[in-house]
């Protein structure tokens, strides 16, 4: 007897499990609003990795209560378009064309040591990778290397947060104030904010910032989200400047002259399109701030992979070899490549911003690349969209479509603007430019 109710209530555990699972599963669905979600892809969005989003729980769809985007049949399936981060695999095609280029191995006795120079002021810096740095720099034009300190980081999200712990003062009364002006990529003031530090703390918007004393005034440029070629803006003398140079690259903006600052910042993620490596570096003029910036990675994680920065260090090298005459001439040159691409891309969402009628995008100066050897417009890696007319929540109105953005909000600006990555893989970026083309204005009140 007491065997056969054990089995029973086991399989009662069993069934009410299932059961229990399924309806959560249901709920998640029904909340989201998005059936067109699988559970992992509304688990990717809730979460979000990537460090730039913040929490944002995924409300009640705000228009129509029905499936459709309604954008029209041919569209494809009414699949969720996600463009919110910028992850930049737009460049898998051109690596996976460049084949075994890049590959390479490493045995299972190589990197077992903390040290890779002990010589250098950045004792975790691989010697490769540094030349490798140089050299594209010299190559690009984009910035210079001479009487510079090289720091690698894990990306350049953990450089910024060894610059502000160096350049901070260590025994100021108050935390110095952090700024940047709007729209200021919005993983700035999360980064400063996240562990309460007392050296240091976000201030918001560089335009309006007027307390006296020390500062330090965050310049990205190109920027993002907006894509323009920026300077600082507070401009006094107790100001300490870091420069964010993520998107100083041929393929997104004319490169006019090499970047002179005394702290800037780079990284593969936007270069070259390698975000997963987790490799950035910043070119630093003063000793005390690179030493104190070493210090930081040290405490912090006692270095940087080294796997990585060697796999980093052939990737530079292929495309600075890919920049010689001879490749550019075969169509194998990287920033010909992702220049032609994303001119490609640009040009097919202003004209779907036109056919619509409802956007509108920045307008930028063209200007002579001294790399390209050409004029052009920049052709940044986010397109800064504002929702015209009566919209005021652009990032609802376009997730009513199935196309999903980081609304200006995040930015420390209107919601009526959105950040959408330019960088995904054609065949979303291509779905979502059609989509756009052929909205029409069905809009609820409460997005108004
Ligand atoms: N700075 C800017 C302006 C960025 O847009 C990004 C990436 N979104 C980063 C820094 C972070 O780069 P990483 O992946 O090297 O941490």
């Amino acid at each position: 007897m007491a065997k056969i109710l054990s089995v029973f209530s086991l399989r009662n555990l069993f069934f009410m499990s299932v059961a229990l699972n399924l309806s959560l599963i249901l709920r998640f669905m029904n909340e989201d609003g998005e059936r067109g979600l699988t559970v992992l892809s509304w688990h990717k969005q809730e979460f979000g990795t990537d460090l730039d989003g913040e929490n944002r729980k995924r409300r009640r769809p705000l228009f129509s209560s029905d499936n459709s985007t309604g954008v029209g049949d041919d569209d494809d399936n009414g699949r969720v378009v996600n463009l919110d981060h910028g992850d930049p695999t737009m460049y898998e095609k051109y690596w996976q064309e460049m084949g075994e280029k890049t590959t390479i191995v490493i045995p299972g006795w190589q990197s077992l040591s903390y040290f890779s120079d002990i010589s250098n002021l950045c004792w975790f810096l691989e010697p490769e990778f540094g030349r490798e740095i140089v050299r594209l720099h010299n190559v690009v034009g984009n910035a210079i290397t001479d009487a510079r300190y090289i720091v690698v980081g894990t990306g350049s999200t953990q450089l910024y947060q060894a610059a502000l712990y160096a350049l901070s003062p260590p025994d100021a009364p108050q935390p110095i104030s952090v700024v940047s002006a709007v729209p200021y990529y919005s993983s700035y003031p999360l980064i400063t904010d996240c562990l309460k530090s007392g050296l240091y703390k976000w201030a918001g918007d560089a335009g309006s910032f007027n307390i006296e004393g020390p500062y330090i005034e965050l310049v990205t440029s190109p920027n993002n989200p907006d894509g323009f070629v920026r300077n600082s803006v507070v401009n006094r003398s107790e100001g300490i400047l870091i420069h964010d140079l993520a998107y100083y690259w041929p393929q997104y903006t004319p490169i006019v002259s090499p970047a002179d600052h005394d702290l800037m910042l780079f990284t593969v993620s936007k270069s070259t399109g390698h975000a997963g490596m987790r490799i950035g570096w910043a070119l630093i003029k003063d000793r005390e701030v690179a030493k104190k910036m070493t210090k930081f990675i040290e405490i912090n994680t006692i270095g940087v992979s080294k796997d990585s920065q060697l796999r980093a260090a052939k990737v530079l090298k292929t495309v600075s070899d890919s920049c010689s005459e001879h490749s550019d001439r075969n169509g194998k040159s990287f920033f010909t490549y992702s220049y032609n691409e994303m001119s490609s891309r640009w040009k097919q969402l202003r004209e779907a911003v036109k056919q619509s009628g409802h956007f509108s995008l920045p307008d930028f100066p063209s200007e002579f690349c001294k790399f390209l050897g050409y004029k052009f417009e920049p052709q940044p890696a986010f397109a800064w969209l504002k929702c015209e007319g009566e919209i005021t929540d652009c990032e609802s109105f376009l997730r009513s479509k199935k196309i999903l953005t980081r609304s200006g909000k995040h930015f420390g600006f209107s919601p009526k603007y959105v950040r959408i990555s330019m960088l995904d893989r054609e065949e979303n970026y291509n779905i979502f430019v059609k989509r756009m083309s052929v909205i029409k204005m069905k809009i609820d009140e409460t997005c108004m």
